[in-house]
């Protein structure tokens, strides 16, 4: 049972006097990646407990409004910091991932300590370095997971404006705006308690969806236009962005977020995938309709994982190798991307 892993987790909290926690996220942490780590920050400075929120790199301009942002750690930019941090810390809390691997070099330090770690997740597959996991892969969202896990030890009343735009906003881009199937009237319910706590749905989809630069607009129109290739006879949509693109347009931290989702709004395409040169490494997104599994492709194929409809995966090879290779694999998958 969750709930008695929750409890478990909040008497160990509770016996400790002053206890120190850190809170750590995936790398490039999204909308759910924040909005859970800052949202579980905010309730434990509700029950006296000060905690630092460490991210393993920066992360985007549309999620800076989220309170205290402006104090998450960037492991890449304080390393030493971070490690002193996360050496002395009695608990760990790891959102929104399940693989130490997502936390790029801060997995080494994480792994060392002799911290006791926490994980809150939805992703399948958890490799199991945690300690204790508060885990559901039918969540719609980490954010929905903390306020289930706030819920479970009773103190859903302290949720404040704060806790619950953070969790709101994790929520509403997990769901793909409560579209995907992963979003159940459970996770209406807790969304209507988070309005209810003060989550302003206006102000936040305002900060997420309308408060982008000029540059970033025009570079969805130029990708979308220019770039995007369809394979009508395999259902499939693909974006291939250069790094001069990225330079071109100014292509900052969360810029190219939704991207690859605009290949799965053309009617009859189940397979929509993104693929971005980021000079260490060729990252790719992935995204699904239906029975296709987008998680095993990018098992199968890149290295990666994720969701049933929402996967990613990276590439070691050149840009054009990659995308070479993404077409060569592509024709292996026919028969499934046509059911
Ligand atoms: P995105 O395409 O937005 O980067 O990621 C979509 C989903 O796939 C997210 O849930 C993310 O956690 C997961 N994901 C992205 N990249 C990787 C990866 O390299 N490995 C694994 N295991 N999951 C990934
Ligand atoms: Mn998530």
């Amino acid at each position: 049972m969750l709930s008695t892993v929750a409890i478990n987790i909040f008497n160990l909290l509770k016996e400790k006097t002053l206890p120190k926690v850190v809170i750590t996220t995936h790398h490039k942490p999204d909308a759910d990646a924040m909005g859970s780590s800052m949202g579980l920050h905010h309730f434990l400075k509700q029950i006296g407990i000060d905690s630092k929120v460490i991210s393993p790199t920066d992360f985007a301009n549309n999620l800076k409004w989220m309170p205290n942002s402006e104090n998450v750690i960037n492991f890449e930019e304080s390393t030493d910091l971070c490690k002193a941090i996360t050496d002395e810390a009695d608990f760990i809390f790891c959102l929104d991932f399940n693989d130490l691997k997502r936390i790029n070099e801060y997995g080494e330090v994480v792994s060392a300590t002799k911290s006791i770690k926490i994980l809150i997740d939805h992703h399948q597959h958890p490799i199991g370095f945690e300690d204790y996991s508060y885990w559901d892969d039918k969540a719609s969202s980490t954010c929905e997971l903390v306020y289930r896990f706030i819920h479970d030890i009773g103190l859903s009343d302290l949720i404040n404006k704060s806790i619950a735009s953070c969790l709101y906003t994790g929520i509403l881009m997990d769901t793909g705006s409560f579209k995907y199937s992963n979003c159940s009237g459970q996770t209406h319910r807790i969304v209507a308690e988070l309005i209810d706590a003060g989550a302003n749905h206006i102000e936040i989809g305002d900060a997420v969806f309308d408060s982008f630069s000029e540059d970033r607009v025009r570079f969805i129109g130029y990708a979308i236009s220019q770039k995007m290739e369809v394979f009508k006879d395999l259902n499939t949509a693909l974006i291939v962005i250069n790094d001069q693109e990225l330079l071109k347009y100014n292509v900052t931290t969360g810029d190219t977020e939704g991207l690859v989702n605009y290949g799965l709004s053309i009617e009859g395409v189940k397979f929509a995938v993104l693929i971005i040169d980021r000079t260490k490494l060729v990252k790719m997104s992935f995204r699904s309709k239906g029975n296709f599994a987008a998680n095993n492709f990018a098992k199968e194929n890149f290295n990666g994982g994720g969701h049933f409809h929402a996967a990613g995966g990276s590439s070691d090879l050149s840009l054009e190798d990659t995308v070479k290779k993404f077409k060569t694999i592509l024709y292996n998958y026919k028969e499934d991307l046509n059911v």
